[in-house]
């Protein structure tokens, strides 16, 4: 699962995709950038995880 980071909202889309990186976009609030956090919400116990696509 694909959070905002900007927002939290699991509303993200892959807007482009390239040899450079993924650009992703927010529905809800209109960030664009290569930078999502990523949720495992499925896992039992902690299931946050951040990924920084571009660092
Ligand atoms: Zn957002």
């Amino acid at each position: 699962m694909l959070c905002c980071p900007s927002c939290g909202a699991q509303e993200i889309f892959v807007e482009t995709g390239g040899y450079t990186g993924m650009i992703y976009r927010c529905k809800r609030c209109g960030y664009r950038g290569p930078l999502v956090v990523e949720v495992d919400e499925d896992t039992s116990g902690h299931g946050e995880k951040e990924r920084m696509s571009d660092r």
